[in-house]
């Protein structure tokens, strides 16, 4: 594992402070009230200890808001094998500075890493500045972790001028190197959206390029970590997570392929459930999210509002929790009409009536939805006859249609929609009526490829062609990896498709293939 670790150099935690082991101590009694210094577990036997160096995945952060982002280590000497602690609460310390050197520190203090969170440390840091850049680490026993940088979001209604962003989703560790965030971290963003399938469920086939831990299906909370400790411990991949604040969503494959609501079609609902409240829990435990995502069972938070000053408001959506089961078993190779069905839910009712006050209450001059699946209608001629994909918004028609009402109805302005889950590029022009291309443009849509999934993709597709030929409001479509960044303005959106042609082979180079643009009040997009 040692050479997969940065180059970091190991500095003292606090400054110019000598940190031995008393004032540490005295430091973690201020912030840790209640548990005994002299008992048998007390964090002198616990930080002896730890023997080897715990920041095997890193660090991250997440949630910008104008006041405070959250930072997140997860302590794990051994993160192939589940982690390597056991029961031990161990005492771990997090400073922010303005500085990469630690020279002006803002706020520091100490957090308790403890076995029912896999020993995860999420710090919600309040008090910070809008818009400025932050430096991070943590401390545990006598190891530092690598520092990670990071960046609160403007202030509530603030002008802002500009802001950068890029999209990534679908990072299968069995199909291809993480080379695409090798380039991403080199592009200057004010935060990362990861749009789902962040692990992938699976055992591994004969010919994969890298083998899943555990091999098998992932089904226990065991099982999952052991999972997320494998992805999580990827160099490039951390280094990406060190770079910038993450914004995340999960979709079917942190828990289960297409799973959605309570689980049918699974044979064994309550097996399903049980395997779904620990895949949240390991999803929690791993990404840098806020408290109020923390699992409840078999629920989990995790739709939720990011602005930007008044230049945009950011939707985080849940595709997979509420949802109804599939129209017509998710068989696309029929006629559906049960699609269309108006009750049946791809948000259920609670998140759809939050996104249309979201969108309705919105004074951003850009209004973007994050979420997993594809929402523009993308119909596929099957023997004469058009058919649907049934796990995205084309089985769910009648949701689309209310929010599109909605976004009508509101005079909603500039709606952008970022999907992650296809493996390829897109843009598509969202119409009103999904049927009559002649109806107005209700938003555009771009779908973001995969970082790995899918492995080598290709550059000329034919299945591309045939799908841009039946459905014309797709204006772009590639299938390539890589990822897609975004400048954003209050008077334009500008998109870069960034691709690179292999992942089965390491150190493929960048090459952006498009550049779509909306300028604002004007719906719809144009090459550029
Ligand atoms: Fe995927
Ligand atoms: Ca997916």
């Amino acid at each position: 594992m040692d050479s997969k670790l940065p180059n970091e150099e190991q500095q003292p935690l606090i400054g110019s402070e000598k940190m031995d082991r008393r004032s540490f101590l005295q430091k973690s009694a201020l912030t840790l009230t209640g548990v005994s210094l002299l008992g048998p577990f007390s964090f002198f036997d616990q930080t002896e200890g730890l023997q080897e160096y715990p920041f095997t995945m890193g660090v991250a952060s997440g949630e910008p808001w104008p006041d405070s982002v959250v930072i997140w280590t997860r302590l794990a000497p051994k993160p192939l094998e589940g982690g390597g602690l056991t029961d031990e609460t161990i005492p771990v310390s997090w400073e922010i500075a303005l500085d990469q050197g630690f020279q002006t520190i803002v706020q520091k203090g100490t957090e308790t890493a403890t076995p029912t969170f896999a020993h995860s440390i999420h710090v919600e840091v309040d008090g910070l500045e809008p818009a400025q850049h932050y430096y991070y680490r943590f401390k545990a026993g006598n190891f530092v972790s690598q520092t990670g940088k990071t960046k609160t979001a403007p202030n509530y209604g603030a002008d802002v001028a500009e802001m950068n962003f890029a999209i990534a989703s679908c990072q299968n560790y069995a199909a291809g190197f993480y080379t695409a965030y090798d380039h991403l971290v080199k592009e200057d963003l004010d935060v990362l959206f990861f749009l789902g399938d962040y692990i992938y469920e699976k055992g591994s086939s004969a010919d994969a390029l890298r083998k899943h831990l555990p091999d098998k299906e992932i089904t226990t909370l065991e099982d999952y970590r052991i999972r997320y400790g494998q992805y999580k411990s990827e160099p490039s991949l951390m280094a990406a997570h060190a770079a910038f604040p993450w914004i995340v969503v999960p979709d079917d494959h942190e828990v289960k392929n297409n799973w959605g609501g309570d689980g049918p079609p699974y044979d064994d609902n309550e097996a399903f459930l049980r395997r779904r409240a620990v895949a949240f829990q390991a999803y929690y435990e791993h990404m840098p999210l806020r408290k109020t995502s923390i699992p409840k069972g078999i629920s989990m938070d995790i739709y939720r509002k990011f602005s930007f000053g008044k230049l945009a408001e950011f939707s985080m959506l849940d595709t997979r929790q509420f949802r109804t089961d599939f129209a017509c078993s998710g068989n696309a190779e029929v006629d559906c009409a049960a699609r269309f069905d108006p009750s049946r839910t791809m948000l259920g009712d609670n998140q759809e009536k939050w996104l249309a006050e979201t969108l309705a209450n919105s004074q951003s001059h850009w209004n973007i939805l994050g979420q997993q699946v594809g929402m523009a209608q993308v119909g596929r001629k099957v023997n004469g006859s058009m058919s649907y994909g049934m796990d995205k918004w084309d089985g769910y028609a009648a949701t689309r249609s209310r929010l599109f009402d909605n976004v009508q109805k509101n005079n909603v302005k500039n709606l952008i929609v970022l999907t992650g889950d296809s493996h390829k590029n897109w843009v598509n022009e969202l119409h009103f009526d999904p049927d009559d291309l002649e109806s107005p443009i209700a938003g555009t849509e771009f779908m973001g490829t995969s970082i790995s999934s899918a492995g080598d993709g290709r550059e000329d597709s034919p299945v591309g062609k045939e799908l841009m030929s039946d459905n014309p409001h797709i204006k772009f479509y590639n299938e390539q990896r890589g990822y897609v960044s975004f400048r954003l303005s209050p008077q334009e959106l500008l998109s870069e498709f960034k691709v690179i042609p292999f992942v089965t082979k390491p150190d493929a180079a960048l090459q952006t293939i498009a550049r779509f643009q909306v300028t604002n009040g004007i719906p719809g997009s144009k090459l550029v």
